[in-house]
């Protein structure tokens, strides 16, 4: 049921939280659940959660049926469908590159997307709403780890502006129509994610699965594997170029993203240089040879986590059974001691040992959910990481002259994890699987 009146709205989530309740039927496995964005990497992540849990009545619509930034479409399949419970998994994302190069496209297309799919599900009852945002949308200078109270306390990192803004959009929609009609629409913020059906495009693809490229790629060239490189190139073909195109030409366009062959001087075999008892080495068994090298950007210093896909699509799966907007409400606004409380104006708040009594006049913020793992590496041991569990023998080399980024990114998931949801694959074990998958 949605409420008409704001001002009674807000009241109701303070003080007559069964209002909210009344409005929200949890997720039984007939329900009928609209995945938007159902062929990406969360979305199809989010498919798998479900149906291995019975949910049988799951819809989705391919991008060529059904282009979400189209309004009219949007309109059309919301009145047809009447999804009970949607999770918003569309966007237009990606790294460095395409959020510093496609920002008009980035702030565009998600602000449309995102609104078109909000809004139509306010008007057509949707009982529940998941949407998708981003870390990125916290100040490029936040504390660390980044709490859900940091939002718009400062600049955001300058290469991923509109994208971190259509995000936060897309939040403050979702917070805002709670607040004024009601409706049960959640926002959680996602870390860096990887899994299967990532981006492994080498211009727009994030960190780690690049990095899954770049080495699978050098493994090829130092095993002289041309058939697995002209695979690869199939698959997913490079500026434009195929695995028919000519060995030369192959070999500059991997050169141009950092993949080739240097010329170094190297022992010829790894057993000399980890003898433990110590013969002197003879000069004619070190040789130039030409050593595969993988150039990476920065120094590899910065500090960043991780959560695999599959993860991040149970905790999403689990606050959409389990947690309602009503229910963050609650939690935040009565453990006055926390500091990411959402009554965030001093003076809007009486504090008292047993209870918290609301000013009517406070203010309801921040009530988004980071999801992550909590545990961070730097970049350098995340190349290590992939370099090992895709089994390329080659070097790294590091390229001090291009950006860093932000020096640490960690997500605080003290909420999530005080909502009950922790997660389960470990980093090492999450590349071989997504390295396995890349492979088929
Ligand atoms: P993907 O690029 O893998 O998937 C995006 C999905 O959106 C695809 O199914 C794509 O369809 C669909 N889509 C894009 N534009 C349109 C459109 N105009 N109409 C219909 N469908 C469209 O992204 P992810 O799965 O990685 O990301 C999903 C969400 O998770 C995003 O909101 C993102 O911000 C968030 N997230 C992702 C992180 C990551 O590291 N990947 C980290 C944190 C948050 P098609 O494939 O046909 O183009």
């Amino acid at each position: 049921m949605l409420l008409s009146n704001p001002s009674e709205n807000l009241n109701n989530i303070s003080h007559q939280s069964s209002i909210i309740r009344h409005s929200t039927e949890y997720m039984n496995t007939n329900s009928k659940i609209y995945i938007a964005g159902h062929t990406g990497m969360m979305g199809s992540a989010i498919h798998r959660n479900l149906v291995s849990k019975g949910y049988s009545n799951i819809i989705a619509r391919p991008i060529e049926e059904f282009d979400l930034i189209c309004q009219q479409a949007v309109k059309e399949f919301f009145e047809k469908e009447k999804p009970e419970y949607v999770f918003l998994a569309a966007a237009r994302v990606g790294g460095i590159i395409a959020n510093s190069t496609l920002r008009a496209q980035f702030i565009y297309e998600n602000i449309q997307i995102q609104s078109n799919i909000i809004h139509y599900s306010y008007l057509n009852g949707v009982k529940k709403l998941l949407f998708l945002g981003s870390s990125c949308i916290y100040p490029k200078n936040a504390p660390q780890p980044m709490k859900e109270e940091y939002l718009l306390s400062g600049e955001l990192e300058y290469s991923n502006e509109p994208y971190a803004v259509a995000k936060i959009s897309g939040l403050k929609m979702c917070e805002s129509y709670n607040i004024q009609y009601g409706t049960n629409f959640i926002s959680v913020m996602p870390t860096n994610l990887y899994g299967y059906n990532d981006n492994y495009n080498l211009e727009t693809s994030h960190v780690l699965p690049a990095f899954i490229r770049k080495f699978h790629l050098g493994k090829c060239l130092e095993n002289n594997d041309w058939n697995s490189i002209k695979k690869d190139l199939n698959k997913r073909p490079v500026d434009g170029l195929d695995g028919n195109a000519d060995p030369d030409v192959i070999l500059k366009i991997l050169n141009k993203y950092g993949i080739g062959r240097s010329t170094s001087i190297r022992h010829p075999s790894p057993v000399v240089r980890h003898q433990r008892c110590i013969e002197p080495v003879e000069m004619s068994s070190v040789v130039n040879q030409p050593v595969v090298t993988i150039n990476l950007w920065g120094t590899g210093n910065p500090r960043r986590e991780f959560l695999h896909a599959d993860d991040a699509a149970d905790a999403c799966v689990y606050l959409m059974e389990n947690v309602d907007f009503k229910d963050i409400i609650e939690r935040q606004t009565t453990d006055y001691n926390h500091p990411s409380s959402v009554i965030r104006h001093p003076s809007s708040v009486i504090r008292h040992p047993s209870s918290v009594i609301r000013h009517p006049s406070s203010v309801i913020r921040n009530t988004h959910i980071n999801i992550g793992s909590g545990q961070e590496l730097t970049i350098k041991e995340l190349a290590e990481l992939i370099k090992s569990a895709v089994g390329f023998k080659g070097e790294i080399h590091w390229d001090y002259t291009k950006p860093d980024g932000t020096f640490k990114k960690l997500l605080d998931i003290e909420k999530l994890s005080n909502l009950g949801w922790k997660h389960k694959i470990s980093l090492k074990e999450g590349i071989e699987k997504v390295y396995i998958n890349y492979c088929e």
